[in-house]
Parts: structure tokens; C-alpha cells; sequence
């Protein structure tokens, strides 16, 4: 019996072709529509949370990520998606209005604590600024958000001056033409 087993079992190693693969070292080939991990292009995302507020198992939230656009996305908030709830339906996808998210074709989500399938900005951004590139958008970021208060300042107070110019011609019309 053991040796109809073992003549078995070397008959099939050496003739039959290969079932199984060498994983990790050899990885299967995945069809070319697969859904894996997203992929986000963290230079011209804007932060809108339109995929957040689309996903219908509420696994986006926006986080602050400091490689973004700081012209485009204001308060530099980017989607870190929990991938014990993503169901990859792919919906976030289709809502994003400058498509900077995308399904990848990486599929290993593995762990030793809930958190760790949780994926921020970091782990999904696959184009990001550096902390050069940051630092001129965010000095130009500044110089725009000044140029703007100054403007706004400005136009207040042309507002006022308007406004007291009126108040001083109403005062002066009662005594025109004087009393009779
Ligand atoms: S693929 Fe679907 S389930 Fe996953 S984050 Fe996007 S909208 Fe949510
Ligand atoms: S990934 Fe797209 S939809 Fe989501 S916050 Fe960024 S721009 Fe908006």
C-alpha cells in the first residue's frame, strides 16, 4: 500500500503540469478589468469628498496629506480608504470630477490588526509632490491668500466710503432750498 502511494505520488510529480505556484515569488496573472487597490494621483486630487460621500459602504474618510496640491485642494484632505469595508465596486472611481482615483492591480491586503487594511493617502498615492515642490505651492498659496485679503480689504472699504459718501448727501438735502 505505501508503495503504491509513494510510486503514485512520483508518477504525479513528475509527469503532470503545474497546479499550484510559488506564491509569493510567483504571482498569478490577473485579468486586465481587475479592481485592486486604488490608485490616487495626490497632485491633482481637490480633496471634494465626493468619493467619500458616494461610496456606499462608508469606507472613505478624507485625512490631511501633506504631498497634495495646496492651490487646488485647500485644506490638503485626501481619501484614506478602509479596505475591510471596500467591496471594490469601483463607484468612488466613476464620482472623482478630475479622475485622480483609480482601481489598481495590486490585490494583497493583509495584516496584523484591523488598522493595518486601513490605507491612507500615503500607502494609496501613487503621484505626490516633493517637500520641495510643497514648500513653493505652499509659499505661493500664501502669497495668493494674501493678495486676496488685501483685495477684500480694499473693497470694503471702497464699500464704506460709498456708503458714508450717501449718509452725508441725505444729511445735507433737508436744509436745501431753505425755510420759506
Ligand atoms: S470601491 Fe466601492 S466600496 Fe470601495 S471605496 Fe470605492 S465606492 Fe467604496
Ligand atoms: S479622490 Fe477625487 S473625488 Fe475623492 S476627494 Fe480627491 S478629487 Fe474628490
Amino acid at each position: 500500500m505505501v508503495l503504491k502511494s509513494l510510486k503514485y505520488t512520483l508518477k504525479t510529480a513528475l509527469t503532470t503540469t503545474e497546479v499550484t505556484r510559488l506564491y509569493p515569488e510567483v504571482m498569478m496573472e490577473l485579468p486586465a478589468n481587475e479592481r485592486g487597490i486604488h490608485e490616487l494621483d495626490a497632485t491633482t486630487c481637490i480633496g471634494c469628498g465626493s468619493c467619500a460621500r458616494v461610496c456606499p459602504n462608508s469606507c472613505i474618510e478624507l485625512v490631511p496629506y501633506r504631498y497634495g496640491n495646496p492651490l487646488k485642494n485647500r485644506k490638503m484632505q485626501f481619501p484614506q480608504i478602509d479596505y475591510g469595508r471596500c467591496t471594490f465596486c469601483g463607484l468612488c472611481v466613476d464620482e472623482c470630477p478630475v479622475s485622480c482615483l483609480k482601481m489598481g492591480k495590486r490585490t494583497e491586503i493583509a495584516g496584523w490588526d484591523r488598522k493595518d487594511i486601513v490605507y491612507g493617502p500615503d500607502r494609496i498615492a501613487v503621484k505626490k509632490f516633493s517637500d520641495r515642490e510643497v514648500a513653493e505651492l505652499e509659499a505661493e498659496a500664501k502669497r495668493q491668500a494674501e493678495e486676496k485679503k488685501k483685495a477684500a480689504a480694499a473693497a470694503a472699504k471702497e464699500k464704506a466710503a460709498k456708503a458714508k459718501g450717501k449718509e452725508n448727501k441725505a444729511k445735507a438735502k433737508p436744509g436745501e432750498g431753505g425755510e420759506a
